[in-house]
């Protein structure tokens, strides 16, 4: 941020600002900026054949990129603009005036966690501490993919599926829309997209194939077990 933006920003949010600018600035941590493209984690056939390179371009180049523009759009000249992209989605999540900015910035946290939370050759039962993490707090890798695929295949319209951290506590939730677990305070794990874009071009109506195919030949576990470490 440089000067004369800083001015721009009205006087009520000054302090806020310039306290997160340094903030940030002294933190090593890399927050995403709210309105760009994070870079997708594979080529856009990699998932193949359980997502089409087709679905990955159009989801990503379309949707995704959508989401962005959008939310860089909403935030452009506003106290927002100089904000991480978690603290958009928590402060707009509380602001009835920003139902739109919270829609588009979650979306594309949303998104961006989905494609990190798939790599090829993934899926199946986990190792390490995110495999003990799960045999933990559901049993088995069978309990949790059970519970998983139902939270998936269960949620009514557009949505998402959760693996989340609750306190010490692993659980698996849905969200409707965009909605996110920053926004309920939990902590994000990892995510599967049941918005019919991720999944019509190559299951049409068979939600439940994509799911299973996603538990079974896609989950990054390594990214899981990432983000049991991460603070958001
Ligand atoms: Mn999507």
């Amino acid at each position: 941020m440089n000067r004369r933006e800083f001015f721009k920003i009205s006087a009520g949010w000054s302090a806020l600002a310039l306290f997160q600018s340094v903030g940030i600035g002294c933190s090593s941590k890399k927050e995403p900026s709210a309105a760009s493209l994070e870079s997708l984690p594979y080529p856009a056939n990699a998932l193949e054949p359980h997502i089409s390179a087709k679905t990955v371009e159009i989801h990503y180049g379309k949707h995704h990129r959508g989401y962005v523009d959008k939310t860089a759009k909403l935030i452009a000249d506003t106290p927002y603009a100089d904000l991480s992209l978690t603290e958009i989605i928590r402060r707009s999540a509380k602001d009835p005036e920003a139902t739109d900015l919270f829609n588009n910035a979650s979306q594309v946290f949303n998104h961006d966690f989905y494609w990190r939370s798939m790599t090829a050759g993934g899926g199946g039962e986990p190792q390490g501490k995110i495999g003990e993490a799960i045999r933990k707090d559901f049993g088995s890798w069978g309990d949790f993919a059970e519970k998983f695929v139902y939270a998936a295949t269960s949620q009514f319209g557009s949505g998402w599926a959760w693996l989340v951290q609750d306190g010490d506590t692993l659980r698996v939730i849905k969200t409707a829309n965009a909605d996110n677990p920053i926004a309920q305070g939990l902590k994000p794990i990892l995510t599967i997209d049941v918005w019919e874009h991720a999944y019509y071009l190559d299951y049409q109506n068979r939600r439940g194939l994509y799911v299973r195919a996603f538990v079974e030949n896609l989950i990054d576990w390594k990214s899981a077990e990432r983000n049991l470490r991460t603070r958001f």
